[in-house]
């Protein structure tokens, strides 16, 4: 008999606690039930692990209460859990918290409950009533059921009365459940499945094959890298893969990056999924969600009556029983990885489940990140590439500007180059559409010449060193390398080399100057705060009231807007010169998107990409569209170095409000590692260095970077070390498993 219930509480403790099952409850508790137990003192809330005949411990207290009438986690989510705390080294219950809204964690139910009146049919002989009392039952038999509170306003009648005919069994009051649909107004108008050219047919052929056997998939691995190029058509491909998916009984997560998660986006999905055969409720899952909707939507996937899920990061988490198909889309979003702890990252966590529960996933973009890329031509992924528009539209043509040209040109820094002025000019005559594009520049800036484009960067670490402002001095914040700021270009000999970039308000400022007819809207986190104002700007932009779109790389995300025949990226070194091993590949992904942005309609695109180092081979390869050729050249740099995805790297950030303090405790924790990692072959320690963005608030921060090929083993150790390392007080120090953001 299982008498114990072994309990996860809802704090970091990174252990577990054995409650007794009193006999009330025998029979209501599983495996990941919600239950309240008590601790020390307090009432704790907590997750059920496991259950047991008996415990090592004694004097057990008794599990208090049971949360609603079934286990909120399924096991295969309990399991994944507890190999994220493992692998991104964090405690359990952290892990379990991820995966667990907090909407549905809560003490109380969060259904939304409404008091509703039915009318039932007069048992036998009708009393005497009064004249009010009958046309109060004759509305009610016309309408039949309604909620309470909107009863008692049209007919103007009070509770009391219709609680006296409830008495006699005339009526029926009683609670419902209401629930809550974030879409509910939305009106969905069905879709069918669209003809599929011959690269889409190929790709959905092998992902069918793997669905229907994902262990023994043939030639296929149950994990697909679908590359294909913007406009390729890949939602469709997701689209008919889902219906396979649900065909053989099984559900479907659907992942796309938050700010990619727009209305279009989700009604494409219900649309095609909301009559027929296949008909299923397709839950959403984001983070502007109420807390009341986040709770119904996820109910929902529980019940098993929303079979697929589409939703941001945490949507890997989906309840969904059986599933059959994972999709990532734009899986080489950073977005994807979580900051702070658990600092996992979506896409790893959605093949980690795929390779648990059998079943496929499909990473999708123009522009795979590295990491996948490697991947598949390692052939742990299955590559699938679809190589021309859907709608056999070509590609933009990219034209790359040599700012170095007008900077010589002008006085002071230049924003707009004559070509790209006189292609904006030309739009503005022809009622066409531009969409000029800043990308923000990282926290931390680097030095760059604006008269020959030169960098400065690490002789060691082959990326740009940061600028340290108050201190006038560069470094490293891999290596710790340091160098004093030149008054001079050391390339050409221009003063003017601390140039500080500009930002959005300054071209929409110069925009204003120049073409003071055109209509200008500025788009930027501000305004995509607002939900609703950002629906309403893009419908403005679609229906041509609005000229120029200036944004940050938030436009660059799968917007299809047919009349935009130009695309302008200001600066493309602003975010080419951060400095961080994977600049580069962001820079490419970021150029690949925004320019996919032009030409989508029936005229074709132009794309101007303005730059002070247009021979970066970031900027060449894309603008000639040339990922393998991108792939080629960034792998070779990562190799040398050893930098991802040729390796695994695990960061520790050591902060304290104490400087030197913080240098000290970062060095012992660099000697003790050296010493207790010694037998990890491989593994590479670098630093300790000031992180680029050294003072964040009033705390100083320092790197440890570890780079290793394998990680799981690692990382586990790791944990273990840090658990053991005593940190001086007022010093904290944080690991981050394959970071994405190094500042
Ligand atoms: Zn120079
Ligand atoms: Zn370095």
């Amino acid at each position: 008999m299982t008498i114990i219930a072994r309990v996860a509480l809802d704090l970091s403790l990174d252990k577990t606690f054995d409650y007794l099952i009193p006999p009330e409850l025998a029979g209501q508790i599983q495996s990941g039930s919600r239950v309240k137990v008590p601790f020390g003192k307090r009432e704790l809330l907590g997750s059920v692990m496991a259950l047991l005949d008996h415990s090592p411990h004694s004097n057990l207290k008794l599990v208090l209460k049971v949360l609603g009438p079934r286990p909120l986690l399924i096991p295969q989510v309990m399991d994944l859990a507890r190999w994220m705390a493992d692998y991104y080294c964090c405690p359990f219950e952290l892990a379990l918290k991820s995966a667990l809204p907090e909407a549905v964690r809560k003490e109380k139910s969060g259904w939304r409950a409404q008091l509703w009146v039915r009318w039932i049919s007069p048992p036998g002989q009708i009393p005497k009533l009064t004249g009010r009392q009958r046309e109060i039952l004759k509305r009610l038999e016309e309408v039949r059921e309604i909620p309470l509170k909107q009863f008692l306003q049209t007919t103007n009648s009070t509770a009391a009365l219709l609680r006296k005919l409830e008495c006699r069994c005339l009526l029926e009051i009683r609670e419902k459940i209401q629930e809550r649909d974030p879409y509910g107004d939305d009106i969905i108008i069905p879709s069918a499945p669209l003809e599929l050219n011959p690269e889409q047919n190929a790709a959905l052929g092998a992902i069918s094959a793997a669905l229907q056997n994902p262990a023994r998939a043939g030639k296929f691995k149950p994990v697909f890298l679908l590359h294909g190029v913007t406009g390729s058509g890949k939602t469709e491909v997701y689209l008919q893969s889902i219906a396979k998916t649900l065909e053989l009984g099984r559900g479907a997560i659907v992942l796309v990056p938050e700010i990619a998660l727009t209305p279009q986006t989700v009604e494409r999905f219900k649309a095609r999924f909301s009559t027929g055969p296949l008909q299923t409720l397709v839950a959403v899952l984001h983070s502007h969600l109420s807390s009341g909707e986040r709770h119904d939507e996820w109910q929902k996937i529980l019940q098993g009556r929303a079979r697929i899920v589409i939703g941001a990061r945490s949507a890997v988490f989906a309840p969904v029983n059986p599933l059959g198909l994972i999709i990532v889309d734009e899986e080489h979003e950073s977005s994807y990885k979580q900051e702070e702890a658990p600092r996992y990252h979506a896409r790893d966590v959605a093949v980690m489940r795929g390779r648990m529960e059998q079943c496929v996933v499909v990473l999708g973009s123009a522009t795979p990140s590295l990491e996948s890329y490697y991947n598949a031509r390692n052939r742990k992924y299955s590559l699938l590439e679809m190589t021309v528009r859907a709608d056999d539209k070509k590609l933009p043509l990219v034209r790359v500007v040599d700012m170095r040209h007008e900077f010589r040109k002008e006085k002071g820094i230049p924003i707009f180059s004559q070509l790209l002025k006189s292609a904006i000019e030309r739009r503005l005559e022809q009622c066409e559409q531009t969409i000029l594009f800043l990308n923000r520049r990282g926290y931390a800036s680097s030095l760059q010449c604006p008269k020959c484009g030169y960098v400065a960067g690490c002789p060691n670490c082959s990326i740009s060193l940061t600028y340290h402002r108050q201190e006038s001095q560069l470094r490293c914040h891999i290596c710790g390398h340091t160098g004093q700021v030149p008054d001079l270009c050391p390339a050409c000999r221009n003063p003017a080399i601390r140039f500080a970039g500009i930002g959005t308000e300054k071209v929409e400022e110069a925009l204003r100057k120049l073409f003071p007819r055109a209509r200008v809207q500025r788009m930027d986190s501000d305004i995509l705060k607002r939900k609703n104002d950002y629906r309403l700007l893009l419908g403005d932009f679609r229906s041509g009231k609005i000229d120029i779109l200036l944004g940050t790389q938030m436009i660059a995300k799968g917007l299809h807007f047919p009349n935009v025949t130009l695309v302008g990226i200001v600066y493309a070194d602003l975010s080419l010169h951060i400095p961080d091993f994977r600049a580069g590949e962001r820079t490419f992904q970021l150029l690949t998107q925004v320019a996919g942005r032009a030409g989508r309609g029936e005229i074709e695109g132009e794309v101007f990409v303005q730059s002070f180092t247009p021979f970066h081979p970031a900027i060449q390869y894309a603008r000639r569209h040339d990922f393998q050729g991108f792939y080629e050249q960034e792998l070779e740099f990562r190799q040398q170095l050893q930098y991802p995805p040729v390796s695994r790297v695990a960061l520790l950030t050591i902060k304290g409000k104490i400087e030197e303090k913080v240098r000290f405790t970062a060095e012992c924790l660099k000697r003790e590692l050296e010493q207790r990692l010694s037998p990890f072959d491989g593994l590479v320690m670098a630093g300790p260095a000031p992180a680029p963005l050294a003072r964040a608030e009033t705390w100083f921060r320092y790197h440890l970077m570890l780079r290793i090929r394998q990680m799981s083993k690692l990382s586990q150790s790791l944990a273990l070390e840090l658990k053991n390392f005593k940190c001086p007080e007022e010093v904290s120090v944080t690991v981050d498993i394959d970071p994405v953001n190094l500042m």
